[in-house]
This record gives C-alpha cells, sequence and structure tokens, in this order.
C-alpha cells in the first residue's frame, strides 16, 4: 500500500484561519522516511496548529498534506493506523496505573506490541504498577510517547516534548528520541528550545507567524549565515549615532533585547575594529560575549527578533 518514494509526509500549502487571524499561512514541506523532523519557532508561530492539521485534528482551511500516501482529511482512518501522537495537552487517566492505561490505549487499535518492552524502553518499568498521578513530569511525558507507540506506528508526532522539564529529565527525552530513530522511526516534532532542535534534528523548518522561513539541516542553516562567530555586547551609553556596519569585517548587525550582536569570520579585526571604533566615539563596551553563531542567529537574522522574544 505504501508509495515507494523518498518523503513520508507531504505538506502542500495547508492553511489555517481563526476568523480574521491566519495561523498557519501556506505552509510546504516534505518530511523524508527515517528522520527526525523539527518544527522550530516561537509561541505562536503556528506549530502546533500545523502538527494538528497533519494528524487529522483539525481540518485545514487550504492545501492539503498526506501521510504515506494517504490523505490527511479523506484518508484519515488509514493515517491514524501509521502515526502515533503525543500532543502537548495529553490527558491522562490519574487514577489507572501505567499497565493500565498502556493496555487501554492498545486495545483501541488492530495493531498492537507487548506492552512491557515498550514500558522498559521508557525507563519506566519499576513505575508499572503505579498510578498515573504519581508519576514525575518526565515520567509523565514518557508514558505520553508510549502511548503514541502502542500500535508500533512508523511516523511519530511529538508536540513540544520536553517542555517543562527539567535538563536531566529532557536528556532522557532525547535518548528515547534517538532510539525512535535507531528503530527505523520517522519522527515530527515542535520544539522552541534551538539546543534541542539542533542536537535532535536531521532536518529543522523554522516557522515564525505562521510562516514556513526556513527548512534545512542544522548545519546549513547556521551555514547560511555565512559567519562563523558572534560577537554579542552592549555599549553603556547611547550608541545610536553609530553604524556598527561599518565596523571592519562585518557581515551582518542584529540585535537581541538591548544586546548589539555582530557576525563575522574575521573575529581578530573584528573586535580591534569594535574597539577602536568605541573608543573613539568615546562608548564603554559592556557584557562583551564571542561565541559561535547558533540556529537562534539564524533566527535573529530572518525576523531581526530573538525566538525568546518574539
Ligand atoms: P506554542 O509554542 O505556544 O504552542 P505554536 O507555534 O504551537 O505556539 P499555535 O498553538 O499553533 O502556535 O498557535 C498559532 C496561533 O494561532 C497563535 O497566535 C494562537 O493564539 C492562535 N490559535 C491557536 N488555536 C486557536 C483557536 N482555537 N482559536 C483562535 N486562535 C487560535
Amino acid at each position: 500500500m505504501w508509495k515507494m518514494s523518498d518523503s513520508i509526509i507531504t505538506a502542500d500549502g495547508l492553511v489555517k484561519t481563526y476568523g480574521d487571524f491566519t495561523a498557519v499561512n501556506g505552509i510546504s514541506f516534505k518530511v523524508k522516511k527515517g528522520e527526525v523532523f523539527g518544527v522550530l519557532g516561537p509561541n505562536g508561530a503556528g506549530k502546533t496548529t500545523t502538527l494538528e492539521m497533519l494528524v487529522g485534528l483539525r481540518k485545514p482551511d487550504g492545501g492539503s498534506a498526506d501521510i504515506g500516501g494517504f490523505d490527511v482529511v479523506k484518508d484519515l482512518n488509514n493515517v491514524k493506523e501509521v502515526i502515533g501522537v503525543q500532543l502537548q495537552s495529553t490527558t491522562l487517566f490519574e487514577l489507572l496505573t501505567v499497565e493500565e492505561i498502556l493496555h487501554l490505549y492498545a486495545s483501541f487499535y488492530k495493531k498492537q506490541i507487548p506492552i512491557q518492552p515498550l514500558i522498559a524502553d521508557m525507563l519506566l518499568t519499576d513505575k508499572t504498577k503505579s498510578r498515573v498521578k504519581s508519576l514525575s513530569g518526565g515520567q509523565k511525558q514518557r508514558l505520553a510517547i508510549a502511548l503514541a507507540l502502542v500500535h508500533d506506528p512508523l511516523i511519530i508526532f511529538l508536540d513540544e516534548p520536553t517542555t517543562g522539564l527539567d535538563p536531566q529529565a529532557r536528556r532522557t527525552l532525547w535518548d528515547i528520541i534517538f532510539s525512535l530513530k535507531e528503530k527505523g522511526k520517522t519522527v515530527v516534532l515542535t520544539t522552541h528550545y534551538m539546543d534541542e532542535a539542533h542536537v535532535l534534528c536531521d532536518r529543522i523548518a523554522i516557522m515564525d507567524q505562521g510562516s514556513l522561513i526556513a527548512l534545512d539541516t542544522p548545519s546549513e542553516l547556521v551555514r547560511s549565515l555565512q559567519s562563523e562567530n558572534a560577537v554579542e555586547f552592549r555599549f553603556e551609553e547611547d550608541s545610536a549615532a553609530l553604524d556598527l556596519n561599518t565596523i571592519e569585517g562585518v557581515k551582518q548587525v542584529g540585535s537581541q533585547q538591548d544586546a548589539m550582536i555582530l557576525y563575522t569570520d574575521q573575529l581578530q579585526t573584528t573586535l580591534t575594529s569594535l574597539i577602536q571604533t568605541a573608543d573613539s566615539h568615546g562608548l564603554k563596551l559592556a557584557d562583551l560575549q564571542i561565541r559561535t553563531a547558533t540556529l537562534e542567529d539564524v533566527f535573529i537574522h530572518m525576523t531581526g527578533r530573538s525566538l525568546r522574544e518574539a
């Protein structure tokens, strides 16, 4: 039944509007079989809405999408058999035990996998007989992923799987996502953490205000800046009169809250010129940092805002 093609998901001009407001504004992309595909963007960018249209929870107002050759609107029943979905708002039955809730979910599907190995894969073996309400945030999140896997889907959708988790619980979840990829699953996840997108994803679609503004591998996205380094600083005094583009070696100028960012691949030249320029204007530099350019910088370059403040 499967179409033999490289891509397993195709979104073609997807649109979602709420009254006069366009939450998703005609986005198109393809997801390749076996990849971890990230949708990165600030709060309100339209990531969840996009994911909900792909899994059949919201009907697109325009465009279409297919998963494994099945249209997500017309062939939803077929789509449901091959996808597993973990949403931000997954409500779990608090009084059931871990194994009870997994058996319940498994009973909804024709195809099922053994529950105990699934519990072990999600590092929940010692919680098998615990009630859901007694689990920590990270354990609940891993249970939600287990529930998305009970019917052995080919494609797993995870909506902000690590939001609200502590660093250790986040890392555990990253390992689980890596192991899903190793098993040949295709994973589509949304996140607003750039470090997470960089580490986990083979390719990343960056969304902002309902539109897809970039799509590539993390390293190609960063390379598109054509600058290896970011020099971040503040001036202690008003520097409105100074044009930072005149500083030597600067390819681009960005800003984040009250900090200025210079992108350069001639670090020494830029630093020398920055200090000389500051001196000649009587300006004092503060909070100077030099770092390698990141996905956050790609977003700043494309939108003029940072992922955190957007
Ligand atoms: P977050 O990280 O906060 O979940 P997101 O990128 O997933 O953000 P969406 O949840 O897809 O963003 O929301 C996109 C926009 O659509 C937001 O401005 C949101 O307020 C709006 N929106 C979402 N659902 C509805 C709805 N049912 N009615 C009206 N507006 C909505």
